[in-house]
């Protein structure tokens, strides 16, 4: 559904960030991009979401299709009406918003008459939320607030979901809750993931499918049950060397 083609990447005219990357999503498939810091995850998600122009930044070679569209260097806001959401790094929900609220703002794309049957649907993957209905976001957990975000972008039913590093700063144990719930998605909801994570255990285990970016480009892909076997993935990434 998603073929990123030889991308190049450049910030602000002149920083190279992304040079000549290709990257497929099949449908129903969560596929993850490993790579150590500045590789260039999170700036690839931003290609694909059109969030790279807010930063100065532009698809300059290579092309984005979308279930048949081409959209790089499309308008965020197109995008998005394409079918494609991103989940930023560091839990962006309304702080000062309740929990309810959040998922109602996040359905901005839906048919209104179906806003109460999605936040339903959240609230039964996520039942902390739902206890949780009336509580402002800002003063939930950092697990909670993930949580949040990633209901929020259920309600607006994407076709494909960019998620930038969900397990960041969470406890073990959270980092698990979540990692099962993307897992439910793929097997219930049959929903298509691009992840992006620095915890490359965890993100092999619940992909079908793995890239790994070093500078600008993919150095290695595979299945992820070929990668978690992979002597160099291992050594470099799953510290089991
Ligand atoms: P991390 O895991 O640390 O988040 P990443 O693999 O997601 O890293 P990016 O955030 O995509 O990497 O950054 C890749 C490179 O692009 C880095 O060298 C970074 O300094 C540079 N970069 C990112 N955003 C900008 C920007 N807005 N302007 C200029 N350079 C940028």
């Amino acid at each position: 559904m998603l073929n990123v083609n030889n991308i190049e990447v450049v910030y602000n005219d002149v920083i190279l960030v992304l040079k000549g990357l290709s990257l497929n999503v099949r449908e129903g498939s969560v596929v993850c991009l490993l790579g150590s810091n500045g590789a260039g995850k999170t700036t690839t998600l931003k290609a694909v979401s059109g969030l790279l122009d807010s930063e100065d930044g532009r698809v300059t070679d290579g092309e984005i299709v979308f279930m048949g569209d081409r959209i790089d260097n499309k308008d965020a806001a197109e995008i998005v009406k394409n079918g494609i959401f991103q989940i930023m790094e560091g839990r962006r929900v309304f702080k000062d918003l309740n929990v309810e609220e959040n998922l109602i703002a996040g359905a901005y794309t839906s048919p209104s008459a179906k806003v109460k049957d999605y936040i339903d649907k959240v609230y039964t993957y996520f039942p902390r939320l739902k206890e949780r209905r009336t509580q402002l976001a800002g003063y939930m957990s950092g697990g909670e607030q993930q949580m949040l975000a990633i209901g929020r972008a259920l309600m607006a039913e994407p076709k494909l979901i960019l998620m930038d590093e969900p397990s960041l700063g969470l406890s073990p144990l959270l980092v698990k809750e979540i990692f099962n719930i993307i897992k439910t998605l793929r097997e219930k909801e049959n929903a298509s993931i691009l992840l992006v994570e620095q915890n490359a255990n965890m993100a092999l285990a619940v992909s079908d499918y793995g890239y790994i970016m070093e500078n600008g480009k993919i150095v290695l892909e595979g299945t992820s049950e070929e990668l978690v076997k992979n002597e160099d993935v291992k050594e470099f990434y799953l510290g089991s060397g």
